[in-house]
């Protein structure tokens, strides 16, 4: 059941600041790309993601994509913001993430993973030992191949809060 519960519930991904995430040791973002950075159908990144990038570029904190989206989908959305990214990542195996650890020298402890599904990003994040942020979807709709995750998810999420009550969704980390 840990691989499902994320270490923090947050809203929006462009609500992380370098400030909350420097309290946590946090160094790098691994994320997911549809619903988490830009629409699942939208192709073209936003000026909110471009701004977002900016900012944590200027506090030294690496940003990189891992979806399981392929090259042309990924490439065309985020190649003209000069961020590494990894396509095919087949979240919810750890395999991307661990790429991207080894690759970028990035030590899992100082990392989180960021993405709007509890079954692919979530679990995927976990297994690949970083800690998670799991972010509302930006779109309510969702590709024809993420339905069926979906619906599981909604049952996990059920249960998990009629478990922790307490668990809501927060404007920042440490709300
Ligand atoms: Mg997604």
């Amino acid at each position: 059941m840990a691989l499902f519960k994320p270490n923090w519930l947050v809203n929006r991904i462009y609500n992380l600041t370098p400030t909350e995430l420097k309290r946590h040791q946090i160094n790098a973002i691994l994320t997911d790309l549809d619903n988490t950075l830009i629409a699942w159908h939208e192709p073209n990144y936003s000026a909110e993601l471009q701004e977002w990038l900016e900012v944590m570029k200027q506090n030294h904190i690496q940003v990189i994509v891992v979806s399981n989206n392929r090259k042309k989908r990924v490439a065309l959305a985020v190649s003209d913001l000069h961020i590494p990214f990894i396509w095919n990542a087949l979240k919810p195996f750890p395999f991307g993430i661990k790429r991207a650890l080894r690759h970028f020298n990035l030590d899992a402890e100082h990392t989180v993973m960021v993405g709007d599904q509890l079954l692919t990003d979530i679990q995927a994040g976990h297994l690949a030992g970083v800690k998670t942020v799991m972010v509302r979807p930006i779109v309510e709709t969702d590709s024809w191949n993420t339905k069926f995750n979906r619906f599981l998810e909604t049952r996990i999420m059920r249960h998990y809060y009629q478990k922790n009550p307490e668990t809501t969704w927060r404007e920042h980390l440490d709300d």
